[in-house]
C-alpha cells in the first residue's frame, strides 16, 4: 500500500510526530485515543510537498483557496470534547478542508458525514483519505449552514470554520443529549464552545480562545 508519498517523511518524522504528542499531552491532552491518532494520522500528506517538513508542528499551515489546515492541538481538543461523553456514532462535520480532522476522528467513531463549500479541496480530501483507506467517511459539496437533513439526527456535529453564531438548523440536526463542538465569533475574537442538546435548553461550555477561518455562506466550484 505505500507509495513514495507514504514512505520517506513519513518513516523519518516518528521523532518528530512523538514530540507533537509529547507537547499535546503536557497542554492537557489527555485522551489516550486521540493521542494515538495524533502520532499515527501521517498530516504531512494533507498539505503541499512545499510545507510538509513543517508538517509535525503545532501550528496551522495553509492549504490553498485562502484555508488553513488545523493545529494539531484545536483538533485533538475538539475530537476529545466530542468523545468526551461517551459513545459516537454519527457525526457531521462542516468544513472538510484538507481532510485532517476527518482523519483523526474516523476511527473513533462509526460515520462521518462531512461537507466543504470549495469543491476542489473536497476533491483533495477525498483522495487523501482514499489512499489512507479510511472509508467511513460521506462526503457532500455544500454550505454547512443548512447542515445535511437527510441524513440527520446525529450524536455529534463539528464545526471546523467559525460562525458569530451557530446557525439552529445544526442544532435542530443534533440528538437529545448530543454535543456540538464549535469555534464561534468574529476573526481574532473567538471562544471554542462545547453546546450539549438538553430537553429544554443547549448547555454551553467554554473550551478557551482560538483562531480559525470563518463559516461563510456559499459554494465555490
Ligand atoms: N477541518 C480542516 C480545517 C478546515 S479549515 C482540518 O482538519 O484541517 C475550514 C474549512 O471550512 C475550509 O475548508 C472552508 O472552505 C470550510 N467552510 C467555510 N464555510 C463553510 C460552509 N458554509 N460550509 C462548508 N464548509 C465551509
Amino acid at each position: 500500500m505505500e507509495g513514495p508519498r507514504l514512505n520517506g517523511i513519513g518513516m523519518t518524522s516518528a521523532r518528530t510526530r512523538e514530540r507533537l504528542v509529547q507537547r499535546l499531552q503536557e497542554q492537557g491532552i489527555a485522551d489516550q485515543r486521540v493521542l494515538d491518532r495524533i502520532r499515527n494520522v501521517p498530516r504531512h500528506l494533507f498539505m503541499d510537498e512545499a510545507l510538509a517538513s513543517r508538517a509535525y508542528e503545532d501550528t496551522a499551515l495553509p492549504i490553498g483557496f485562502g484555508q488553513t489546515i488545523s493545529q494539531p492541538f484545536v483538533v485533538a481538543r475538539m475530537t476529545e470534547a466530542l468523545l468526551a461523553a461517551g459513545e459516537v456514532l454519527r457525526v457531521l462535520e462542516i468544513g472538510t478542508g484538507c481532510g485532517y480532522q476527518t482523519a483523526v476522528l474516523s476511527p473513533l467513531v462509526k460515520e462521518i458525514y462531512t461537507i466543504e463549500r470549495i469543491a476542489p479541496l473536497l476533491g483533495r480530501a477525498r483522495r487523501t483519505l482514499r489512499e489512507l483507506r479510511i472509508r467511513n467517511v460521506n462526503f457532500r459539496h455544500d454550505d454547512g449552514n443548512i447542515g445535511w437533513a437527510a441524513r440527520a439526527p446525529f450524536d455529534g456535529i463539528l464545526l471546523t470554520a467559525a460562525p458569530h453564531s451557530v446557525p439552529q438548523a445544526l442544532f435542530d440536526q443534533l440528538k437529545l443529549g448530543g454535543r456540538l463542538i464549535a469555534p464561534v465569533g468574529p476573526e481574532g475574537r473567538q471562544e471554542l464552545f462545547r453546546y450539549t442538546k438538553g430537553e429544554s435548553r443547549i448547555d454551553r461550555q467554554s473550551l478557551g480562545a482560538v483562531s480559525f477561518v470563518p463559516l461563510v455562506s456559499g459554494l465555490q466550484r
